[in-house]
């Protein structure tokens, strides 16, 4: 392979030289941006080392350069001492469309380079749903048409123990299904059903298929069914009822989960006190979702009475990359076990993520790895 270097410290270069040299790599060392831009344009190498400390430049400059012009060829970063900025200098790459394939310890080169250099591709990057989808747009008007004709379809993703990896419960997930065939994704239409109010009619029709298909459901012998309730525009009476429907419907087959998600148009803590309350009442269990990111915030762990936990899918995602990631999910798991919370951990792709989760303690596993979102018809033959 071809690899191309930009470190100011010319005493890598016979470092790198020699290494690299030795695994049959070509190297091309630089000591300024200028010149790396120069080789650059000459040819393109099969790989770029980067060092992010350079003296007077900075490296993030050279990043943006390298979005423009060379999109395609993955980077390796250096690394010296002190590097906190490196996994911000990672984001930053990632979020400009390159690809970073790891970060090389100068002073474990040696150990570390060749490992790196030997990923073909990219570790894999689950986006949040809703961006990946957002192309699939709605009108109001046609979601209102569904809502009528009933096209909203629950799907149904496992959830297992992380004790027996057998699956315990699962999540159920709105789907829109078109007249003119095919399936919309949540996020093509739940952001629209919160911003226009129709969310509490999305959540009740759903709530009636889905009770449905108790019959379908009972067989399988699942101890929870976890429902998602944003918490935007919803009402706390009208959902109290919608959720007590569903767990006298489920009495003796399901416990019913409800998975609330904090957002932006967040009514106030009194609001949350009294929705989170009634729910409760009504005979559900309460799990935070998408705890870490955005709006599920430590405080309504304070205040409000949940019993599980969804550490956000982006964490895990991280977990092998950012050390940071990992060491949130340890705390998180501490902070809500010592709440007596269940820890259940989505977006599991990888057997490694599921090993490492299990050893850091969680109690539930959703993601890929296990099964993804699928039709009733399939979920009920695949157990
Ligand atoms: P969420 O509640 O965080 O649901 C998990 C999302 O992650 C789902 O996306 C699921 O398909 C996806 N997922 C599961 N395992 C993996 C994995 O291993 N990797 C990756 N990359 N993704 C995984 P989905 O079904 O598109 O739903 C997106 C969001 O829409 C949900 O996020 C939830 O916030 C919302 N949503 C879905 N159904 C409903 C609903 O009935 N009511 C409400 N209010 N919101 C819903
Ligand atoms: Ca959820
Ligand atoms: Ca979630």
């Amino acid at each position: 392979m071809i690899l191309s270097c930009l470190d100011d410290d010319p005493r890598m270069e016979r470092t790198l030289r020699r290494f690299a040299g030795s695994l049959g790599h070509e190297v091309r060392f630089q000591t300024t941006s200028q010149a790396l831009r120069e080789d650059l344009d000459r040819q393109v190498p099969d790989i770029i080392v980067l060092d992010l400390g350079l003296g007077t430049e900075t490296g993030v400059d050279v990043l943006g350069w390298l979005a423009e012009h060379h999109r395609t060829v993955p980077l390796v970063f250096l690394s010296g001492h002190g590097d906190e900025l490196l996994d911000t200098a990672r984001r930053i790459a990632q979020g400009n469309g390159l690809t970073v394939y790891g970060v090389v310890n100068k002073a474990n080169l040696v150990r570390e380079l060749p490992d790196v250099l030997s990923r073909r591709s990219p570790p894999e990057r689950p986006k949040k749903a809703y961006a990946a989808q957002a192309q699939d747009s709605l009108t109001v008007g046609g979601l209102r048409e569904a809502l009528r004709a009933g096209r909203i379809t629950p799907y149904f993703q496992p959830i297992l123990s992380a004790r027996t990896l057998q699956p315990v419960g699962a999540e159920v997930l709105a789907r829109l299904s078109l007249p003119e065939g095919g399936v919309l994704g949540a996020g093509a239409f739940i952001p629209l059903a919160e911003q226009s109010g129709l969310i509490m009619d999305l959540t009740r029709v759903l709530s009636e298929r889905l009770i449905e298909l108790e019959p379908q459901l009972r067989p399988l012998g699942l101890d929870f069914l976890s429902v998602n309730l944003s918490a935007a525009n919803v009402e706390a009476i009208g959902a109290a009822a919608i959720v007590k429907r569903l767990v006298h419907a489920f009495a003796g087959s399901s416990r019913i989960m409800i998975e609330l998600t904090e957002t932006a148009v967040l009514p106030d803590i009194q609001q949350m006190r009294a929705l989170t309350t009634q729910l409760r009442l009504g005979g559900a269990s309460l799990a935070i979702d998408d705890f870490g990111i955005g709006y599920s915030s430590i405080r309504a762990l304070a205040e409000l009475p949940y019993d599980a936990l969804k550490i956000d899918l982006s964490f895990v995602a991280e977990m092998f990359d950012s050390e940071k990631s990992a060491n949130l999910i340890a705390s998180m798991l501490h902070m809500a076990h010592s709440l007596n919370l269940q820890v259940v951990a989505e977006g599991v792709e990888t057997e490694a993520q599921r090993d490492r989760l299990i050893e850091m303690g969680v109690d539930r596993l959703q993601g890929y790895l296990f099964g993804r979102p699928v039709p009733i018809e399939h979920f009920a033959a695949s157990r």
